[in-house]
């Protein structure tokens, strides 16, 4: 039994190894990715409740690496984040979603807003907004083309560099969207104080819905209280009808997920697009 102790010990010491050799591989390979054109941004729509509003999309990179395959982003994004790419990284994505936007706007006339996933790391460079505000200038788009994301990493540090950013993006008519919303220490105080425009309600909570269970009266309260503070929810994760037509009746403005569809590549994202004019 000793034996076999010491044999399960270098197995786990063999994939740890392996594992560190992976983050350290990414953690280089990231560095060259952008130039070496391996990054893709998916979009994947996020589906208006009210019958005449048009929907809006997320934006989602996508890493092509040409040995590793598809890396996703839960396991490259914290790795950008801890080696401070994460900011080169995200400017690229901003910049790869204009492109998006404007290209839809100049060819299929059609107003769109797109949400960007940004990390808390990315606000510690203090000229982000001037850059982005500069870049949609350039583009002849404005703040009302964008959404961000953020998670309550952001908000819990309450740093007041943060906040002014926030206040600054939101001057600029860019709307905020609070991410993953329930998974974390959110208090409504917050909620009323940081300028949020939107709740996306965690796929978490989405998953269990039924009719009478827990989930689905803890939905309803978020939408409750949203519409009196007067914020959007969008539901994260949507996966069946079952699901979509429960959140409907709550009264839910947007739905995301794979029954609407999947985060889709640029040509389909246009596809689609054109097949659902609202
Ligand atoms: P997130 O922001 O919470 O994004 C939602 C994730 O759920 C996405 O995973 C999306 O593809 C997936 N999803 C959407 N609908 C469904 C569904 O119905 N069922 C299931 N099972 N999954 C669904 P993805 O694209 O792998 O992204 C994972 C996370 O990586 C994101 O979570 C976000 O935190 C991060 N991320 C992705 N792109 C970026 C980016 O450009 N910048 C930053 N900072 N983070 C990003
Ligand atoms: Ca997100
Ligand atoms: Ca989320
Ligand atoms: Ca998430």
């Amino acid at each position: 039994s000793k034996n076999r102790g010491r044999n399960r010990y270098s197995f786990f010491t063999n994939e740890m190894q392996q594992l560190s050799d992976r983050r350290h591989r990414i953690s280089n390979d990231l560095r060259i990715a952008i130039s070496n054109g391996e990054f893709e941004v998916f979009y994947q729509p996020i589906t208006s409740m009210a019958p005449t509003a048009r929907f809006k999309a997320e934006a989602l990179i996508r890493w092509h690496h040409p040995e590793l395959g598809p890396v996703s982003p839960v396991e490259f994004i914290p790795i950008a984040e801890e080696t401070n790419f994460i900011s080169e990284l995200g400017d690229w994505v901003f910049h790869e979603t204009l492109n998006t936007i404007q290209q839809i706007q100049a060819k299929h006339k059609l107003e769109l807003n797109i949400s960007i996933n940004i990390s808390p790391i990315q606000f510690k460079s203090k000229n982000l907004l001037t850059d982005w505000l500069e870049q949609l200038n350039k583009k002849g788009l404005s703040g009302k083309n964008i959404t961000v994301e953020i998670t309550e990493g952001v908000l819990l540090v309450n740093d007041p560099l943060i906040n002014n950013q926030l206040l600054q993006f939101k001057n600029a008519g860019i709307s905020i969207s609070l991410d993953d919303f329930g998974t974390g220490y959110s208090s409504l105080a917050y909620l009323r104080k940081l300028t949020i425009d939107t709740l996306k309600i965690d796929k978490a909570f989405i998953d269990d819905i039924k009719q009478n269970s827990n989930e689905l009266a803890l939905c309803k309260a978020i939408t409750v209280m949203s519409k009196t503070l007067d914020l959007e929810v969008i539901a994260e994760g949507v996966e069946t009808e079952e699901q979509a037509a429960l959140l409907s009746n709550l009264g839910i403005n947007y739905c995301q997920g794979y029954f609407y569809s999947k985060p889709l590549p640029l040509k389909k994202f246009i596809n689609y697009l054109l097949n659902h004019p609202k």
